[in-house]
């Protein structure tokens, strides 16, 4: 398997080191890292850095009931959300008697029921489907599957589109996505992605809206509730 060459960023690689990403765009990061060893060594860096600066700081004293007001806080929030930092670790190699889905990262296999063939995959535009994720409400976060030659239409986002490409691979404007590489869309970038002849397996997660600018996706817009 070969290395990515697209990566999620410094910006996004400090922000899931300091647990500032939203659970959807922490899964694609873990993702990336279980693929690439280069951004793993850089996390790891980014984490020493940031509990040596956590060390440094100079205790405060505390107001007598913030610590009981901070445990009460602890103990709703853990039982209300899953971790914010799913831990990424290196992709197993496939074996001939591993599971398809035995071959996704940790990080993402726990986010599934089963294998792919077991999702419940809804339909999205002919030779396309997608099964939803449950990883917060802050992104829509979905696996992706496309037949091969299927062209999505000219779209935006109205926010941020973190797409890691598990399987096959597509192209578009900005370069050929193999395993592993992350392909980061805002609202500066429009584009239409074809999904590579063996077709494609992602992983996206998306804050805020994406918005179709074709004229079939004009149309599907009204369908599609990303
Ligand atoms: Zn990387």
């Amino acid at each position: 398997m070969s290395l990515p060459s697209h990566h999620p960023g410094d910006t996004l690689l400090i922000d899931y080191s300091g647990g500032a990403l939203c659970e959807g765009a922490s899964l694609v990061v873990a993702t990336h890292l279980a693929f690439c060893p280069c951004c793993r060594r850089l996390v790891t860096e980014m984490d020493a850095v940031g509990g040596a600066l956590l060390e440094d700081l100079e205790p405060e004293p505390l107001d007598p009931g913030c610590l009981d007001a901070l445990l009460a806080r602890i103990d709703r929030e853990e039982t209300a959300r899953p971790p914010c930092r799913p831990a990424a670790r290196p992709v197993p190699k496939p074996t001939e008697t591993a599971a398809r889905a035995a071959c996704l990262p940790e990080p993402l296999r726990g986010y599934l029921r089963g294998s792919l063939d077991r999702q419940r995959w809804r339909f999205l535009q002919p030779g396309m489907g997608y099964v939803d994720l449950d990883a917060g409400r802050s992104a829509t976060t979905r696996l992706i599957r496309m037949k091969g030659g299927v062209s999505v239409p000219r779209h935006t986002h109205g926010g941020v589109e973190l797409t890691i490409v598990l399987e096959g691979g597509f192209s578009d404007e900005f370069g050929a996505f193999q395993p592993g590489d992350v392909a980061v869309g805002d609202s500066s970038i429009e584009h239409r992605p074809v999904s590579d002849p063996e077709g494609c397996l992602c992983l996206a997660a998306t804050v805020g809206g994406l918005t179709l600018t074709g004229p079939f996706g004009r149309f599907l817009n009204r369908f599609i509730n990303f």
